[in-house]
């Protein structure tokens, strides 16, 4: 059907692991697997919702042979862009339950209905938040204005005076319409999309019957403020989810505003889980006689950096200094490690006398130079020791000999007959 190999993405295992099948699973120890699991799990026994829903959206697909292909082969991306064969019909978890068991006689007894027909979820909003390094570590509120539709108080929604409407033309009542686009020999997609006409409700408002608020809408604009409480600790990406605070439609459950948090690069400190890296550049004197600096932290204590006397950093060397680094999120007494790195500024050649290189000699540990006789040295060649910038001349190499390659296929090509190139 697909004039191509079945590809293996890692996403096309996943409703098996749900249900805890293997992927050669028959449609009768699907079955069985699915029972189990919807016993254990359902909402009602007590169960988390959200892998109830995870193993009724696992069941969908693969007990569709078609769809379970789909899935087979192209992963949940695949079911998700509504490539599916035939019908793009869309079942709430809890429909399957019911054409599983059969609506009248619940295994669970005394289930109630969710409350009639089920609700159309709507889309939830989400914004980036940039923050700080330093709202992180104290933690902070931000106040945020949004504007989001809310249901019109007149009409309750509902758009007209009257609550008279009639059914949409253009979709028959359906809200959805539905085209077709051929990907393929033998392939379709199949998209659905809201009705233009009547933006999803399935049906029209006559103009003498539209309410005078929302002139028909059933939504109007509203502003929000909402107030999103950083707290300490927080990572970058990060979510803050307001529940139902998104934009409000008739008939919807109304989806969340959800944040994520995108810090900000701070100038001097980064961060890596709860632990802080900062860099500090020594000089040669102060590596090796000992400093003391102050660091002024994030919430602007300063920080006394002291060496033992005696001590000498080396290049490169990192030093800690306990609980100074972030807080932990929701257990903001404990804190991460500050790391300090340390680079050292060597002089630059020729700053130094003759003397002041002997007196540094006569303090410093002995030099450790070869006892070369005269004879020796003789039989020794002479060299220069150039300056290079070892970067520069790796990149240069590196080109060099991509250039070379380059020319090597080429005169392949030129030569006779080649492999052909497998190209992916
Ligand atoms: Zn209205
Ligand atoms: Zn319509």
């Amino acid at each position: 059907m697909f004039g191509r190999a079945p590809l293996k993405t890692s996403n096309s295992t996943r409703f098996y692991e749900v249900l805890g099948i293997s992927v050669t699973a028959t449609q009768e120890e699907l079955k069985k697997a699915y029972r189990k699991a919807a016993i254990k799990n359902h909402p009602d026994k007590g169960g988390d919702p959200e892998k109830f829903k995870e193993i009724s959206q696992a069941y969908e697909v693969l007990s569709d042979p078609e769809k379970r292909e789909l899935y087979d082969q192209f992963g949940e991306d695949a079911l998700k862009e509504g490539m599916m064969g035939g019908g793009g019909t869309t079942h709430n978890p809890f429909d399957i339950f019911e054409s599983f068991f059969g609506s009248g006689g619940s295994p669970f007894g005394g289930r109630s209905s969710r409350g009639g027909h089920s609700q159309r979820r709507g889309d939830d909003v989400v914004h980036p938040l940039k923050v700080s390094l330093e709202d992180l570590y104290n933690g902070t509120t931000k106040k945020l204005s949004l504007a989001r539709n809310v249901l019109c108080s007149k009409c309750k929604g509902k758009g007209s005076k009257t609550g008279a409407s009639s059914r949409c033309a253009a979709c028959q009542g359906s809200g959805m319409k539905v085209s077709i686009r051929q990907l393929g020999p033998g392939m379709i997609q199949q998209m659905q999309h809201v009705c233009p006409d009547c933006k999803g409700s399935g049906e029209v408002i006559h103009e003498k019957d539209k309410c005078p608020q929302c002139k028909g809408r059933k939504v109007m604009q509203d502003k929000k403020m909402l107030e999103v409480h950083i707290e300490k600790g927080m990572q970058n990406g990060q979510k803050i989810t307001f529940q139902g605070e998104a934009d409000e439609a008739p008939d919807t459950q109304t989806g969340d505003i959800v944040f994520v948090l995108q810090q900000k690069e701070h100038p001097k400190f980064k961060r890596k889980g709860d632990d802080l890296f900062v860099e500090r550049t020594l000089t040669l004197t102060e590596a090796l006689c000992g400093f003391h600096f102050a660091l002024s932290h994030l919430d602007g204590r300063q920080l006394l950096i002291k060496t033992i006397p005696g001590e000498i950093i080396k290049p490169g060397q990192y030093k800690a200094i306990s609980d100074e680094g972030m807080p932990h999120y929701q257990r903001p007494f404990m804190r991460g490690m500050l790391y300090i790195h340390f680079s050292i500024n060597f002089p630059e050649s020729g700053t130094l006398t003759t003397e002041q290189l002997e007196i540094i000699e006569d303090v410093l540990p002995q030099r450790s130079l070869d006892e070369l006789t005269d004879m020796e040295l003789d039989e020794c060649e002479d060299t220069t020791l150039l300056d290079v910038n070892i970067d520069d001349e790796m990149r240069r190499k590196q080109q060099q000999q991509q250039h070379e390659a380059y020319e090597e296929e080429e005169d392949d090509y030129n030569g006779g007959p080649r492999a052909q190139c497998a190209q992916q």
